[in-house]
């Protein structure tokens, strides 16, 4: 085995971006192997990317993200994130033909003259020229709603669906924190949109009245646009201890406040407990998966403990909600195990977005081993592409993230054959499920 792997420096790019970074770089913290055959059959994969931030070609592109990052106050990105991390550089290379090894002011002024060249000749078929670009047969793309460039079959839309959740004055909640603050407006002006959007000018008076006329329609709406799945981005609201909330307890507290006023922490908590497993169920009954963030980040005031997938047992565990599948987006970050732990009911999946851009490859790799070991037909890719910087568009976070997904993958089934806990053969089928055959068969792709 040993001479047929390759020792890898641990970077988020490619082993060629690593080599070029010289001997004035610090040596990386720690390797990966991986085998050369699997690395070079992982990286022929054309994936489904499981979750993204793709723009549209629109100028200003504003239905991107219901809840914009930069709608946050000011706080400090992980090193990896960052615009000035060396690693961008393998990405531009294989996007934009970028031929210099650093981050010049000189080299990056070419750079954005190039990708100003490009996305002009591309017009509304820039986006998929990226997909072609990374590997990528089909991308998810969480946006409020899709746009120019973003079209079926490879680009599907998953649409945020926090704001259903919300109906009744989000002041008191928002005042908990800065960051919530600045979120809670945002997800008041979806719900005003998403009622826009039905010619509904007002909350109806009651509970009943609010489940049919605006969420259940909103929903069949969206799936009627396209849906495969919808987004709750709610950990950065509220923790995600969606408990069981009696139907008529909901009601009260519905028709007591949707006319004004502030309700109670634990009053709005009783009532969203309940929306939460409403959308949920009829998310699952339209065909949608629910797709829910759980990590560490990001913000400056975010909570981490609040994100724990553990906190969504009770829901997993809702006989009722048997018929709608979940996948945990980020995989539970720091709390891989945990999400790791929730694969074992039917229903539950699990993704390595944002991981591979945000943690090293050899620490993905390790959080894949653990789920691959136990639960490898519930694993999906993601890469949580999105623009980064004024030089980093989706297009590069796209790039990065696959690259990094692909590589951690192979280190991951490199250590498993060989532990003699697979077979080679069936790392192949592994890393084939996980890059697309999994994601094909959860929402339905029909892909080979
Ligand atoms: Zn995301």
């Amino acid at each position: 085995m040993a001479s047929n792997a390759i020792r890898v420096a641990v970077c988020i790019g490619l082993l060629g971006a690593c080599r070029e970074r010289g001997a004035s770089t610090p040596p990386p913290a720690a390797d990966l192997v991986v085998d050369s055959d699997l690395d070079a059959y992982v990286a022929n994969i054309r994936t489904v990317d499981n979750h993204t931030h793709v723009n549209s070609t629109a100028s200003n592109d504003a239905d991107a993200d219901a809840l914009p990052l930069d709608g946050l106050p000011q706080f400090e990105m992980p090193a990896r994130l960052k615009p000035d991390n060396p690693d961008w550089v393998a990405g531009w290379r294989a996007v934009y033909g970028y031929s210099h090894a650093d981050l010049s002011d000189a080299h990056l002024a070419e750079l954005r003259q190039t990708r100003q060249r490009v996305a002009k000749e591309r017009g509304d078929r820039f986006p998929e020229w990226v997909l072609d670009k990374v590997g990528t047969e089909v991308m998810l793309a969480n946006r409020i709603a899709m746009g120019p460039g973003l079209a079926p079959p490879r680009f599907l839309w998953v649409s945020y669906v926090d704001a259903l959740m919300l109906p009744l004055s989000t002041k008191a909640e928002a005042a908990v924190t800065p960051d919530r603050a600045n979120l809670s407006p945002l997800e008041d002006k979806l719900l005003r949109r998403y009622m826009n959007d039905l010619q509904l000018t007002m909350l109806p008076g009651t509970l009943d009245e609010y489940l049919r006329a605006v969420v259940t329609a909103t929903l069949e709406r969206h799936r009627q646009g396209g849906c495969v799945a919808v987004k709750f981005e709610a950990a950065y609201l509220r923790a995600l201890d969606f408990g069981e909330a009696p139907v008529d307890a909901a009601r009260e507290i519905y028709a007591r406040y949707v006319k004004g006023g502030e309700p109670p922490h634990a009053d709005y908590k009783t009532l969203q407990d309940f929306l939460f497993r409403y959308i949920a169920h009829e998310s699952g009954r339209l065909g949608m998966a629910v797709h829910i963030h759980s990590f560490e980040g990001a913000g400056g005031f975010y909570s981490a403990a609040g994100s724990d997938p553990l906190l969504l047992e009770p829901a997993f565990n809702d006989p009722a909600l048997r018929g709608t599948n979940f996948v945990i987006v980020h995989g539970g970050g720091m709390y891989a195990q945990h999400a790791g732990a929730m694969a074992w009911k039917p229903n539950v999946y699990v993704d390595d977005s944002a991981m591979v851009l945000i943690y090293s490859p050899a620490k993905v790799a390790g959080v894949l081993r653990d789920w691959l070991l136990q639960h490898p037909q519930k694993v999906l890719f993601g890469s949580d592409a999105d623009a980064l910087g004024p030089d980093i568009g989706w297009e590069i976070a796209a790039w990065n993230g696959t690259a990094t997904g692909r590589r951690a993958l192979a280190a991951a089934l490199t250590t498993m054959i060989r532990n003699n806990e697979v077979t080679r053969e069936r790392a192949r089928e592994i890393a084939t499920m996980v890059m697309r055959g999994n994601a094909s068969k959860l929402y339905s792709l029909g892909l080979k």
